[in-house]
């Protein structure tokens, strides 16, 4: 419609502090006291303990699952055959696919959400939406459920203890606001919510550069710093409200279509979403022909922080066979990404050039 934009902004209410998730219960309680969660094994191991002696400390009641460690059609129906009556909450804990998951099944059944993220590696806490996989891991679609999260619990201890590897990815993945922003808004009406979404992806982009060597490095060391919590808060938070904001405007572009199409290998599924999608920016300045000075900036910027620049820093130690490139750019362009939003056709032969410049690039 015509001068009409819906903005979903930010999750009812987000919290970060070091500690927090042993008052999880505490603030779970002030919504319900019936939930069934949702984690992965690695998630549980990092949070379990703590949060389920919370959960018990506030009188809660609940039931934990774990996903099938893809975010699937299928594992959503799954669970929600485990809900049992009278849940009043469903509790994500755990990375992006094991959110996202836990957001399917809570729209699925009309249960508000909880997110409690054990990793910063994407903004998946707090988006509207779940990125949806085969059960090979081969990406899907996104459906968006105009429902936002209730509450997201982000425990800065849990952040930091996680491998630092995932922060950094999640910091491919959020610098990407910026650059995907700045495209899919191109020509699209400029009211204030599209300026103020792409405008938070620009702080967001700036204060990443300037962060994030520090917060890794604090990461390390577990020191829950105020470079550590910006970066957290940018990883998470702020990444959501591009979207929250700008919504349809905001939304991905060539880097995540890029991503989707890196899925198709298999060497890929051992690299993170972040890392791909920070190997998409890169063909998507490509395509944008920026100049060198732009693309030097963030391929000093990828290697202090050991992001790839290369297909070959994921793993993949050989050149794509012809097949392999046609598949990837297949599903790259596949009308369910978010190619579509770059302001300019871009077509198989136009890819597969940006893709081979990359991969030249000698900076
Ligand atoms: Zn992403």
């Amino acid at each position: 419609m015509q001068g009409s934009h819906y903005v979903a902004g930010t999750p009812n209410a987000y919290i970060q502090e070091p500690g927090l998730i042993g008052r999880a219960g505490e603030w779970i309680s002030r919504f319900g006291r019936k939930v069934f969660l949702v984690t992965g094994v690695k998630s549980w191991e990092a949070a379990g303990a703590k949060l389920a002696d919370s959960l018990e400390r506030a009188g809660i009641n609940y039931r934990v699952e774990r996903y099938g460690g893809e975010c699937t059609y299928g594992e959503a129906d799954r669970l929600k055959q485990l809900v049992e009556p009278g849940t009043e909450l469903i509790v994500g804990v755990g990375a992006g696919k094991v959110t996202d998951t836990a957001k399917k099944l809570a729209n699925d059944l009309s249960l508000p959400l909880v997110t409690i993220p054990t990793l910063a590696a994407t903004c998946a806490p707090v988006t509207n939406l779940s990125i949806m996989y085969t059960e090979e891991g081969v990406y899907m679609d996104f459906p968006v459920f105009y429902r936002n999260t209730l509450l997201t619990l982000v425990d800065t201890e849990v952040i930091a203890a996680a491998p630092p590897r995932y922060l950094a990815a999640g910091i491919g993945d959020t610098i990407a606001k910026w650059v995907e922003s700045k495209a899919c808004s191109t020509g699209k009406p400029q009211n204030l919510p599209t300026i103020g979404g792409v405008q938070t992806a620009k702080l967001i982009f700036d204060t990443l550069l300037a962060d994030s060597e520090q917060a890794l490095e604090d990461a390390r060391a577990q020191r829950p710093t105020p470079e550590l919590q910006r970066v957290i808060d940018a990883v998470i938070l702020f990444s959501g409200m591009v979207g929250g904001l700008g919504e349809d405007n905001c939304r991905s572009a060539a880097a995540h279509a890029v991503h989707n199409g890196l899925t198709t290998l298999p060497e890929m599924h051992a690299a993170y979403h972040g890392e791909k999608v920070a190997y998409g920016i890169l063909v998507q300045l490509a395509l944008e022909r920026r100049p060198e000075e732009e693309i030097r900036e963030l391929t000093g910027f990828y290697r202090s922080i050991g992001l790839p620049v290369k297909l070959r820093d994921m793993g993949l130690d050989r050149p794509l066979t012809g097949r392999e490139m046609e598949e990837l750019i297949r599903v790259s362009l596949s009308p369910e990404g978010t190619m579509a939003n770059m302001p300019f056709p871009v077509t198989g032969e136009s890819l597969a050039e940006a893709i081979r410049q990359v991969e030249a690039w000698t900076y």
